[in-house]
């Protein structure tokens, strides 16, 4: 896909011996290939080639090959080779060894199968992340975000950081971290509707201070899995819990590859708060079956005592159809659209000063912003109400809302403050009302040009 091009995501698992398509070829040609999955990229088109492109390639050309000059430290349970700042790769590590607990937490009475030393390579740009990829493991990154991988040549958690949103790259980690721990406790012997529906559970959570907010999602994911459920094109249970890799991912490629992992998703999602949280035990026993070595069917029936998948399928669709969305991380993700607008915005030297301004100048600009999920973009269009507003839910106690307005520069340094006064920041955005936490836009200007801003979703 064009480097400027809007997000996609892909995410899949590959067994060897899979059938040659697009852009797999290569990996289908590797030998011996365990397993693999892809994640997220996430590129907007105003983070295109700048003028200091060509700049940045020379300067590239006369440094040392990334896997020289990147350092590598063991920190927790992960050994990190990486070049970006100490600072952010302590933070990102802090973040995967927190992860790591709570994927630990859930599976904790299976035992580890292959040896457990967790490697990550975590890439300044984006470019070295596929050169890299290519040329030392054999594997094309192209169009992915991160992946773990696990070859002869090698096995690691890899991703790249560039621009992208925080909240993204946090995605990534929480996604492929759970590939890359699944690994060492099942080989590559997971059926890929858990391993891809609990790397989504995991993926989609939030870490807000060492607690992670879990289970939440979009209404926009659950009316994708209703509207499926009603006209009866969801995937047959039967058929989700038998797939193996090499159907997974021609299904993904033939299929609504969207719908595929939103259901794996709403699976785990019974499973786990399904009446009460009355079928947890029983998927674990299935998780400790597969673990044992056997099939994912035999796993299935033995641990939730019954062969009949059907009466079970009926459960899993009541339990969707009263699914309800979650306020909190539907802020996140609409928190990332507005911001996304209004840095947009800032490049046309415009700060809106209220939700109303910003609303109709992203309007007046025809603004979209791209999710990306599996192949599968889902597009955010400024012409959309729902997009500026935040629902109530289970949580919360008053209407949540976002405010726009001017940053708070009282705490800034004298020098930033006249900074400001030149090139002033893109417009504040933040929520009140909404729970468990309240979130905001940190905006961080870059150190070499006063009006190129990036932006992290903070959550208080
Ligand atoms: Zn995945």
């Amino acid at each position: 896909m064009p480097a400027n091009s809007h997000s996609m995501q892909s995410c899949h698992i590959q067994s060897y011996n899979q059938p040659a398509m697009g852009a797999d070829v290569l990996i289908t040609r590797m030998s011996r290939l365990l397993s693999m999955c892809l994640t997220a990229l996430f590129v907007v088109t105003f983070f295109g080639p700048s003028a200091a492109h060509a700049q940045d390639i020379l300067q590239r050309q006369a440094r040392l090959p990334w896997w020289e000059r990147a350092e590598e430290k063991k920190i927790g349970h992960y050994w990190i080779k990486t070049d970006v700042e100490p600072e952010l790769a302590n933070s990102l590590a802090r973040h995967l060894n927190l992860m790591y607990e709570q994927y630990a937490q859930r599976l904790a009475s299976l035992p580890s199968r292959e040896p457990e030393k967790l490697n990550v390579m975590i890439f300044a740009e984006h470019l070295e992340y596929q050169f890299v990829l290519r040329t030392k493991f054999g594997v094309d990154g192209t169009g992915s975000g991160g992946m773990f991988f696990a070859n002869p040549s090698g096995t690691a958690l890899a991703f790249w950081i560039e621009n992208l949103p925080r909240r993204r790259i946090e995605h990534v980690l929480q996604h492929e971290g759970f590939h890359q721990f699944a690994f060492s406790r099942f080989g590559a012997e997971l059926p890929p509707w858990a391993n891809e529906g609990l790397a989504e559970f995991f993926g989609e959570a939030v870490l807000v201070n060492r607690k992670l907010v879990i289970g939440q999602t979009t209404p926009r994911v659950i009316k994708r899995i209703r509207d499926a459920i009603e006209l009866n094109e969801h995937i047959p249970l039967r058929r989700m819990l038998t797939m193996d890799g090499q159907l997974w991912g021609a299904q993904v490629r033939r299929g609504d590859a969207a719908l595929q992992y939103h259901q794996a998703w709403s699976m785990v999602q019974f499973l786990v708060y399904g009446d009460g949280g009355r079928y947890v035990q029983a998927f674990e026993n299935y998780l400790k079956m597969i673990n044992a070595g056997y099939t994912s069917e035999q796993s299935f029936i033995r641990a939730f005592g019954s062969p009949d998948i059907e009466a079970f399928e009926k459960q899993w669709k009541e339990f969707v159809l009263q699914m309800q969305p979650s306020a909190f991380v539907t802020a996140m993700e609409r928190m990332e659209f507005l911001a996304a607008g209004a840095l947009h915005l800032r490049e046309q030297k415009i700060v809106p000063e209220t939700l109303e301004e910003l609303k109709a100048k992203l309007r007046a600009v025809g603004f979209t912003y791209t999710l990306g999920a599996h192949g599968v973009e889902t597009v955010l269009n400024a012409d959309d109400d729902s997009l500026f507003v935040i629902f109530e839910d289970d949580l919360s106690d008053q209407q949540p809302v976002f405010a726009v307005g001017a940053i708070d520069l009282r705490r800034a340094t004298f020098r930033e403050r006249k900074l400001a006064e030149q090139h002033p920041f893109p417009c504040g955005i933040q929520t009140q009302h909404l729970q468990p936490h309240e979130i905001s836009v940190r905006w961080v200007r870059d150190e070499d040009e006063p009006d190129a801003f990036t932006f992290r979703i903070e959550v208080k």
